[in-house]
């Protein structure tokens, strides 16, 4: 992300963000509510326009106007707080969904994949479930492997368990420390610190839209060297 400025309203909501990442990289937004975290994904996602700055993934300028929207969001995972699973589908049909009809993939493969994704993330029973029969955990984590059946070069995850009981939270880092351990690169947003500060490769603070700090954890938790991410984390650990 190359000086890049959000507006909504007349009121700037990211202020000239410059961030890399990575390939097989982990980065975390942390910040207070408010602080543009979600609008970050999003631009990336281009779910939002933005007003100033560049984008690029694998090189290619995605806020170009020109790109096409649809091939980028094809090499993107995103997943939000709130599962937004398909609520009249089974889980395999959901997680089988995109490959099928986006990327075009034979039904009988899609659904090999998707079995193989749900063995390997403990949800090998569950593919004939609905949502509604599952557990926050359970959907959430069949919301990552969704995202995750179109091989994603990047995954964007938003407070992906902030919706859930504390007992149910362990299972979805955990999927997430898999997806790391398998080299899949990462954007996500968290309130987890201790998952944060063990997970991450790069922690970035925002505040009032502006990226205040970044660096890695053990900096940013131990020795942070701005005063507003001293306060915030003093706020929050
Ligand atoms: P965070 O995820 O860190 O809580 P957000 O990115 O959701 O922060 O929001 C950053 C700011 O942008 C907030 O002030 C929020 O109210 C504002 N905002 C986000 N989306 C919109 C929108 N679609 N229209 C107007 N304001 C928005
Ligand atoms: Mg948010």
């Amino acid at each position: 992300m190359d000086g890049v400025w959000k507006n909504f309203h007349g009121h700037s909501v990211l202020r000239g963000i410059d961030l890399e990442v990575e390939p097989h990289e982990v980065v975390s937004l942390i910040g207070a509510s408010g602080s543009g975290k979600s609008t970050l994904l999003r631009c990336v996602n281009l779910l939002e326009t933005v007003d100033d700055g560049a984008i690029y993934l694998d090189g290619e300028e995605i806020t170009d106007p020109r790109a096409n929207v649809d091939q980028v969001r094809r090499r993107l995972g995103i997943v939000f707080q709130s599962f937004n699973l398909f609520p009249h589908m089974t889980v395999l049909d959901n997680i089988t969904l995109a490959p099928r009809q986006v990327h075009g993939v034979a039904r009988a493969q899609a659904e090999e994949q998707a079995h193989g994704l749900l063995s390997r993330f403990g949800l090998a029973n569950k593919a004939k479930a609905y949502p509604d029969q599952l557990s926050g955990g359970q959907q959430q984590r069949v919301a990552i492997i969704r995202a995750l059946a179109t091989q994603p070069r990047l995954m964007l995850l938003d407070e992906v368990t902030s919706a859930l009981d504390p007992q149910l939270v362990v299972e979805v880092l955990q999927i997430i420390r898999e997806l790391k351990e398998s080299g899949m690169t990462m954007i996500l947003t968290t309130h987890e610190m201790g998952f944060c500060r063990d997970i991450s490769d790069q922690v970035c603070f925002l505040d009032g839209g502006v990226l205040v700090e970044k660096g890695p954890p053990e900096q940013i938790f131990t020795a942070p060297e701005q005063p507003r991410t001293q306060e915030f984390l003093r706020s929050v650990l």
